[in-house]
């Protein structure tokens, strides 16, 4: 929530707005865009309230609105689904003309109170000091809106191995949780752990830093694009397919963690491009590993973006990437490692690098 910046005017009125952030990518035929989206949306309709948060949610710092926190509570009566739906909608409706593939990917959606008081029953803008409205209706009433005190807790989930009792280990910020006594690893799913299957590439030594990977095996109606020999003819890579390459199975290789926009899409394409084959270990890697920040689901989202890059022959492939559907068969958590140089991280083996500075940044996406 917004700190009230004026408490002599007793407890505020706190309106509930969804906050939105993530990246918005669109592709058509000639090449993939992409721009930081950051909204906020009444989570109560209301046409008493302003109908968003402005740049404020921007601007302002924020703090945790607690059970002692003082005031009244607007209970947020909309989704997060009904929010990211109406999002979609909005940008969507903005192209029209040429068919592009659209996904939001790292997209994060949060509550945020804004203060408000009523004073001779017109409703004003704690922050601005002023009324909401400058015509003045003075038949504000809020007995209408749905009010709860925020008695929500600050849940820590125990981060205990499901499987051996044993202590889990993740940054504060990790989506996947480790366990080193029985080599598993877990994520939050339906408020409980759910296991995850997982392992690394080995070839790291010390000054090594393993970046995870989600590695998606998934169909896509109307192409195919299930073996390695497929890959080289979609992609037209330059090299004459072999005769085993029909039995290497095709996966996508997508970024677990959030990095800009250029870097997420150029990772995931060059990992995808190089399919690493090697042995995977299903053991959590001895080394420093970088937190897993963008979940399984946003890496299948991503999946198109990635595609059309690729994809050679555009004009044939792409109408048919357009309504493709995708179907997940299964994912894969894995580890790989990169030498840490002083200004790159280095992977030789699938010539991938990645400037320090760019996951250093990437905290605040
Ligand atoms: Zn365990």
């Amino acid at each position: 929530m917004f700190p009230c910046p004026d408490n002599s005017k007793g407890p505020p009125i706190c309106f509930p707005y969804w906050r939105f952030k993530g990246i918005l990518y669109s592709c058509g035929p000639t090449g993939t865009e992409h721009k930081f989206i950051d909204l906020s949306r009444q989570a109560v309709v209301s046409e008493c309230f302003p109908a968003s948060l402005g740049i404020r949610s921007q601007a302002l710092k924020l703090k945790f609105a607690l059970p002692e926190t003082e005031g009244i509570f607007i209970r947020p009566v909309l989704s997060q689904p009904d929010i990211i739906h109406g999002i979609r909608k909005l940008f969507s409706s903005q192209m029209d003309g040429n068919k592009e593939i659209q996904s939001f990917i790292g997209e994060t959606t949060s509550i945020i109170y804004a203060p408000f008081h009523v004073i001779n029953d017109n409703l004003y803008d704690s922050i601005l000091d002023m009324p909401v409205f400058s015509r003045l209706s003075g038949d504000f009433d809020i007995s209408g809106y749905p009010a709860e005190k925020p008695d929500w807790p600050i849940t820590f989930i125990p981060a205990l191995c499901p499987a051996c009792g044993w202590d889990l280990a993740g940054e504060r910020d990790s989506l996947a949780l480790l366990c080193r006594n029985c080599d598993s690893a877990w994520h939050h799913r339906n408020k409980r752990l759910e296991k995850i299957d997982m392992g690394y590439i080995p070839g790291g030594s010390d000054n090594h830093l393993f970046l995870p990977f989600w590695m998606i095996r998934a169909g896509i109606s109307g192409i195919a694009l299930d073996s390695y020999a497929d890959l080289v003819k979609i992609a037209n890579l330059p090299r004459v397919v072999q005769d085993g390459w029909k039995d290497i199975s095709f996966k996508f290789w997508i970024p677990a963690f959030k990095v800009r926009a250029q870097h997420f899409i150029r990772l995931a394409t060059q990992m995808t491009l190089s399919q690493p084959y090697d042995e995977i270990k299903s053991k959590v890697p001895a080394g420093t590993m970088h937190p897993v920040t963008l979940p399984v689901t946003e890496a299948i989202e991503s999946i198109k973006i990635v595609m059309s890059g690729f994809i050679k022959s555009k004009k044939n492939i792409f109408p048919s990437l357009i309504d493709a559907a995708i179907t997940p068969e299964s994912f894969y958590l894995v580890y790989i490692p990169f030498r840490t140089g002083h200004h790159d991280l280095i992977n030789e083996k699938y010539s991938v690098t990645l400037n320090n500075n760019v996951l250093s940044t990437a905290c605040n996406l």
